[in-house]
Order: structure tokens, then C-alpha cells, then sequence
């Protein structure tokens, strides 16, 4: 195709902006799919992003558009992952496009989402097309949102189209824009071959799938290829492109976006941002932009009865097939059993990942505290090492100093609840950097430990402002912090699975609130049982479960049978869902409740 007739772009938005039903309305316009085949949200093909409205793998779409020109494009929709967890594919993704679609809802106007992806898609010197979305809404106000856009991100949104992607309003307009605004991509195709690595993901049928864009140079069926950074060498099987069925094509050229298969058995090789060049006559050097990605914060899986420990790791496995960014290795705990440390992006990241086991895979599973990456000195000349489970944790005589991962947040809300995410921030040992206001909206940054967000940041930000704060982050390296293991003990056993690494500052509140959220937890045994939190020797708080009297069935004594039976058969039923600790019983749920800060 003549370069003059592409047009590569990405649609950024916040979540629940209209991003996937905007798409729909694109494919369908442009002829993509049937009605019949044109069922919701094409573009999120997995259950859990459709129910949680987020798209994890990024997809591509090619679509032919003839114009008001009376010429036919092809437009290269280049569909990103939604979620701050993971930035660095969305930062490829970006970097394969010449051109972005800004949607922004009418009703809601800019938000957190919105802010950060712009400014990344700026970076990458986007041609930025502002999509003010579901103007039928009543509440919708784009005027008022045209203004938030000029005076937040800076950009002329005189010209921005008015659309309702649900009721097919400005479909064309988009359309058009696209068409006007975007600017064809550059490249030669007579050149060594350089195509930058955007995403790939596991097919049962084609196997490991590689969406590609073509900077330089032609990708074509018989080559002999290389990724410059991995390093492996692969034959090529064949050049494709999805509308969103997948077509097979002869070649894609510079400035084209489509995909390949070569026969690569194992996603790992396939890392995101690497360059692909031809064996012989390749590029000299690996185009820029290519960044390792490491999990940030781990977790212990274990199946709640021991005999699933094989099914676990198959299911693992298996979701690995398709996401080289999580990570894991067998781990066995006195409390828990044997089960897997995994690694992971980010706390969403985990959640889904915890989320498609337990429903794809139909697994009952324990999550332990979520933990952060932590670096240790080491004291005697014994180096550095990286801390990953607070299990692992030295005896602190051996540790000279602990870092800790930073993140700069950017925190978006209605100005009423402000007042209480600050106080938020400033309690998990936040540093306010920025507060600005537009109309009555205020823009708050924050430096904060990770460590202090992984928790339940999150959801006590979401219930604090109603729903109506939204949180962008990104790492910005480690720093010394005075911190502390803290064990918790169950009738004066140590529990693994609840020990955390905390700020020596908040130890005794952490402490506290665990001890009394366990207590009540735990159920009554026929003795006392002491439940304490603990560092290094000293027990910083303690409560404790006092012995049940009688019994439990002994009020049924006289009483009728079945009813007798029925308590006993209960009782059964919530053994499967215990741990046996030493000599205490503790509910699978109690886990995981302990773990939510109160
Ligand atoms: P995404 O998270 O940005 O991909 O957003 P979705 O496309 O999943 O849309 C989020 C919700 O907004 C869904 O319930 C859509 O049906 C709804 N929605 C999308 N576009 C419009 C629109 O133009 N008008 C109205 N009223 N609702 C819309
Ligand atoms: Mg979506």
C-alpha cells in the first residue's frame, strides 16, 4: 500500500470512556464483520476484561475506509491496554501509531486515565484527535468538556467531534479525522528490515502470535528473522493481519501493522519493544525504546486443599502461556503447604490473574500479603540482595540498610473529597509534590512507598471519594526506608503467610488492627489462644480468643436428632475451608480479611 494511504492510530481514554465501543463502531462502519458476527466489544476477547471493562492484550485492527476523497485507507486501529499496570505495552503500542483518538465522556470530562495516556501519547509525537463521547447522555456538557480539555492538556479542542459511540453519532466524522489529521507513517521500504515487537499472546492453533509494526523494510512469508534482543532466529510461517478475522496477507511493508508466525513454541522469547530484522542483511542496531519488565509486587498462591497443588501449577502454567510478565516458582510454607510465589505488574495484575484461576480454572485459592520489592545491604561485605518474600527476610543484624520502590501517583477528584485523600496520602507516608485546581476539580501529586499502596490504596481511595477519584501511577526507583518484618503468631506459632515487611512508624497500628481483625476471625477452640504481632522478638501487640465453654453441639443434647446432625455436617463443611495451625484452626477467609487494612 502507498504510505499516503495508512493511517496508524490508538484510541486513549479513562476507563469506561466509550474506548471498546467506539472501536465496535469503527469495525462495523468499515465493513470488518457481519452484523451477526458483530457481537459487543470485539476488541476485549476475554471474560474478565469485558467484565471489568479493561482491556489486558493489546489487539490491532485493520480496516479499509474510503473516504469523502473517494480514495480507500487503510486504517491500522491499534487497540492499548487500559490499566496504569501496564504502562510499558501501552508505551509500545503508542510508539507503533502516528496518531491518537482522545474520547473523553461528555458527562464526566478529563480524568486521571485520560491525563496520563495524553501525555504519553504527546511523548510520542501523536497527531492528538479529542472524541468528546456520549453526547446523548442528559448530563453530558461538551462545551464544558471542550473547555477541560484546552485548559488540562493544552490541546485546541475547537474542532473536536461530538460523538455517541452507543448510538452511532459522528461515526464518519471520526472517521474523516483520521483520515485529515493523522499523518501517513515514514519508512523505507527498500531498506534492512526493522519491525518493532508490539505485543504477542498464545493461539491454540497458530501458537505464539507477534503483532508487529514494520518501521523499515518488508516482513514476509520464508524469511529467515532475528530478535536482535532476545536473540533467537526464527523462520517465518506466515504474515497476517485481523479484520478482526484474521486474514493472510503476501507481505507487511514499512509503516504497516500486522502480525507474524514463526513457529516460536514459548512467549518468553517474544519480549515487547525488541526489533526483528532478517538474518542476512539485517539492521545494524535494535530500534530504541526497549525496556525489561520486571514484576513489582509478589505473592504466595496456595490451593486451599492440598491435593489441588497439581492442578494449580497446571493452571499457572497455562496462564503464563499467554502473559511472559508474571512470574512464579514453587514455594512451600509450614502453614500453607506447597503452593507458588508469583510475581506480578502491578496489584491489578495480580487480581486478575488470582481472578481467572479461581474461575476459569475453578480453583480455591490463599493469597498471601502482597508484597513489594525490597533491596537489602547487606552488613560484613556480603553485597545486596532482593528481597521478594517477607519469609526470606535475614536476621536483621545481617541487614546494614533496606530500599524500598517509590511511585510518583497522580490523583484526579471533585474537590469536596479532597480533604480526606490527602489525609489518605499523608497517613501511607505520602510527599505532596503538586495541587491544582481546574473548575472544581483538583489534580493532586503524590510521592508514595509502593509498599503502602498495595495494600488497599485502591479500594480505600475508591470508597473514600465515592467512586469518583481516579489514580495513575509510575514507578521512580527505591529509596532507604526505615523499615521492619513484622510476624504474627497464632498461639505462639509464627504464621508465614501473614508476616509483611512495614514502615518501623506504623508497625504498632498495622500490628494492632491485625491482631483485633484476627481475633474476631478466628473461631473459638475448646482453649485460649493468644494471637500476637511480633518484631524480631518483641511483641509489639497482642489479643486474645478466649476458650469456648462447651461443646458446640451440646445445647442440641435432648433436642431432636436432625438438627443435631445438620450442626455437625456444618461444622465438616467449614473444617475443608481451615488450615490446621499447629493446634488452631483458621478459616481459609480469614487469610484473606486479615490482609485488608481496616
Ligand atoms: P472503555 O472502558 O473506554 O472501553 O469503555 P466501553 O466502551 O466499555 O464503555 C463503557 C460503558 O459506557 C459501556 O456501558 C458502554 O455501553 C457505555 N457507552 C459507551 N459509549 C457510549 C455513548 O456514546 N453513550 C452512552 N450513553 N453510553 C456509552
Ligand atoms: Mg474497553
Amino acid at each position: 500500500t502507498d504510505l499516503s494511504r495508512i493511517r496508524n492510530f490508538s484510541i486513549i481514554a479513562h476507563i469506561d470512556h466509550g474506548k471498546s465501543t467506539l472501536a465496535d463502531r469503527l469495525i462495523q462502519r468499515c465493513g470488518g464483520l457481519t452484523d451477526r458476527e458483530m457481537t459487543a466489544q470485539v476488541l476485549d476477547n476475554m471474560d474478565i476484561e469485558k467484565e471489568r471493562g479493561i482491556t489486558i492484550k493489546a489487539q490491532t485492527v485493520r480496516l479499509d475506509y474510503t473516504a469523502s476523497d473517494g480514495l480507500t485507507y487503510e486504517l491500522n486501529l491499534m487497540d492499548t491496554p487500559g490499566h496504569v499496570d501496564f504502562a510499558y505495552e501501552v508505551s509500545r503500542s503508542l510508539a507503533a501509531c502516528e496518531g491518537a483518538l482522545l474520547v473523553v465522556d461528555a458527562a464526566q470530562g478529563v480524568e486521571a486515565q485520560t491525563l496520563a495516556n495524553v501525555y504519553q501519547s504527546i511523548e510520542h509525537d501523536h497527531e492528538i484527535v479529542p472524541v468528546i463521547n456520549k453526547i446523548d447522555l442528559p448530563a453530558a456538557e461538551p462545551e464544558k468538556v471542550k473547555a477541560e480539555i484546552e485548559e488540562v492538556i493544552g490541546l485546541d479542542a475547537s474542532e473536536a467531534v461530538l460523538a455517541s459511540a452507543k448510538s452511532g453519532i459522528g461515526i464518519d466524522e471520526v472517521l474523516e479525522a483520521i483520515v485529515k489529521k493523522i499523518p501517513a507513517p515514514k519508512g523505507d521500504r527498500d531498506a534492512p528490515l526493522e519491525a518493532m515487537l508490539v505485543d504477542s499472546w498464545y493461539d491454540p492453533y497458530l501458537g505464539v502470535v507477534i503483532l508487529v509494526r514494520v518501521v523499515n523494510g518488508v516482513i514476509k512469508k520464508g524469511q529467515q528473522i532475528k530478535f536482535m534482543i532476545g536473540g533467537t532466529e526464527h523462520l517465518i510461517d506466515r504474515v497476517g493481519c485481523m479484520r478482526p478475522k484474521i486474514e493472510t496477507l503476501s507481505e507487511i511493508a514499512a509503516g504497516e501493522i500486522g502480525f507474524i508466525t514463526a513457529q516460536i513454541k514459548d512467549i518468553s522469547q517474544t519480549r515487547v519493544g525488541d526489533t526483528i530484522t532478517t538474518v542476512k542483511n539485517g539492521a545494524a542496531t535494535p530500534l530504541p525504546g526497549f525496556k525489561e519488565v520486571q514484576p513489582v509486587v509478589f505473592c504466595g498462591l496456595f490451593p486451599v486443599d492440598a491435593n489441588d497443588f497439581e492442578k494449580l501449577r497446571d493452571s499457572i502454567s497455562k496462564l503464563r502461556l499467554n502473559d511472559a510478565s508474571f512470574s512464579f516458582e514453587m514455594e512451600s510454607s509450614a502453614a500453607l503447604g506447597f503452593g507458588f510465589r508469583c510475581g506480578f505488574l502491578g496489584l491489578l495484575h495480580l487480581e486478575i490473574i488470582q481472578e481467572r484461576l479461581t474461575r476459569e480454572y475453578d480453583l480455591d485459592l490463599i493469597t498471601t500479603a502482597p508484597s513489594v520489592v525490597y533491596k537489602l545491604q547487606l552488613t560484613h561485605g556480603n553485597g545486596e540482595m532482593e528481597l521478594h518474600n517477607p519469609a526470606d527476610m535475614p536476621d536483621p543484624t545481617k541487614i546494614a540498610a533496606i530500599e524500598e520502590p517509590w511511585i510518583e501517583a497522580v490523583i484526579y477528584c471533585p474537590d469536596e473529597y479532597l480533604g480526606s485523600i490527602l489525609k489518605l496520602c499523608q497517613d501511607r507516608r505520602g510527599i505532596q509534590k503538586n495541587l491544582t485546581y481546574v473548575a472544581n476539580r483538583a489534580q493532586v501529586t503524590y510521592e508514595l512507598p509502593l509498599n503502602e499502596v498495595v495494600f488497599d490504596f485502591y479500594d480505600r481511595l475508591k470508597s473514600i471519594s465515592r467512586g469518583y477519584a481516579s489514580f495513575d501511577y509510575h514507578q521512580i526507583g527505591y529509596r532507604d526506608g526505615d523499615l521492619v518484618k513484622m510476624s504474627i503468631m497464632v498461639n505462639g506459632e509464627p504464621v508465614d503467610a501473614l508476616s509483611m515487611i512495614v514502615h518501623r512508624g506504623s508497625a504498632e497500628t498495622r500490628g494492632r488492627g491485625m491482631c483485633e481483625r484476627l481475633k474476631d476471625l478466628i473461631p473459638r477452640h475448646l482453649f485460649k489462644i493468644p494471637i500476637q504481632a511480633a518484631i524480631g522478638g518483641k511483641v509489639i501487640a497482642r489479643e486474645t480468643i478466649a476458650a469456648m465453654r462447651k461443646d458446640v453441639t451440646a445445647k442440641c443434647y435432648g433436642g431432636d436428632i436432625s438438627r443435631k446432625k445438620k450442626l455437625l455436617d456444618k461444622q465438616k463443611e467449614g473444617k475443608k475451608r481451615m488450615r490446621e495451625y499447629g493446634s488452631v484452626s483458621i478459616p481459609q477467609e480469614a487469610f484473606i480479611a486479615a490482609l485488608r487494612m481496616g
